[in-house]
């Protein structure tokens, strides 16, 4: 069968899409009510329901670019030390096998596994469950290769960009700033930034604002402050999956704009609407 007309079949052809970055942060938020879940609400609201969401989360890298493929993933607890009722949450969505291999078959830059092992993991599902608690759409991932560079991940993220017309929500799932050696553990409920933090977090919105992604590609050359906030890239590559796929008719807009526990932002952004 081809899998090009498969999906032409079930995914008509839609309006534009918007894409998300999502500041996801502790897993904690999943069982609490707070202004960050309220925002994950909200811009589920403000946009067109989608009819599958592909997720870039920071909590997937592998040798390759692999993306899942079951049909119905499972939900993953990948986390230690939290309370037992955040292992007891399932977030029962299938999958899309379809909507896997046509993210395979449109992505020529580099060679896409099918991947029938991972699931939803928290970087997943915890931004996605309070947008759409029905668990009724299909949600997909995509991982983070490991072996690319910064323009690699983005370039391979504009290939993507056709399924923003087949009704298909991309979302990048990290944080702009994420230094989890530095967190301030009782300041983790608090509206708290380091000045550095701050500081990057401002600098990104601004990059973000002028559509300036080349200063955002070379963030490792923009001074101590972005060193101290992106130690590790995972958290912060799923943003440039997201600002790979605007175009220039799509505005920017911030929500949950917020540092915590000092070292960490869960500033989110939506392209499009
Ligand atoms: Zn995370």
């Amino acid at each position: 069968m081809n899998t090009l007309n498969d999906l032409t079949l079930s995914l008509k052809n839609t309006d534009k899409m918007p894409v998300l970055f999502l500041g996801h942060g502790s897993p904690m938020n999943a069982i609490q009510e707070n202004e960050f879940i309220q925002g994950f609400r909200n811009i589920a609201k403000e946009i067109v329901t989608p009819k599958a969401i592909i997720v870039i989360s920071a909590h997937w890298e592998t040798s390759g670019t692999e993306v899942t493929a079951m049909e119905f993933p499972s939900t993953i607890h990948d986390f230690g030390g939290f309370p037992k009722e955040l292992y007891e949450i399932q977030y029962p969505a299938p999958g899309m096998p379809q909507l896997a291999e046509e993210v395979k078959n449109i992505t020529i830059s580099s060679e896409i596994t099918l991947n029938e092992k991972w699931g939803l993991d928290h970087g997943a599902w915890t931004v996605i469950r309070p947008m759409y608690p029905k668990a009724d759409i299909p949600v997909i991932q995509l991982s983070l290769d490991y072996h690319k560079n910064p323009q690699q991940h983005y370039d391979l993220a504009k290939e993507l960009y056709q399924l923003r017309y087949k009704g298909v929500l991309i979302v990048g799932s990290g944080n702009m700033v994420h230094n989890l050696g530095k967190v301030d553990w009782r300041k983790l409920d608090e509206n708290f930034g380091f000045d550095w933090a701050l500081e990057t977090n401002d600098r990104m919105k601004q990059f973000i604002s002028d559509g300036n992604h080349q200063s955002l590609l070379n963030y490792s050359k923009l001074g101590k402050a972005f060193e101290l906030s992106i130690p590790t890239p995972e958290h912060y590559l799923p943003l440039l999956y997201s600002l790979a796929l605007q175009d220039k008719n799509d505005k920017v807009e911030f929500f949950n704009d917020a540092p915590v526990g000092g070292s960490l932002t869960m500033t989110s952004v939506q392209i499009g609407n």
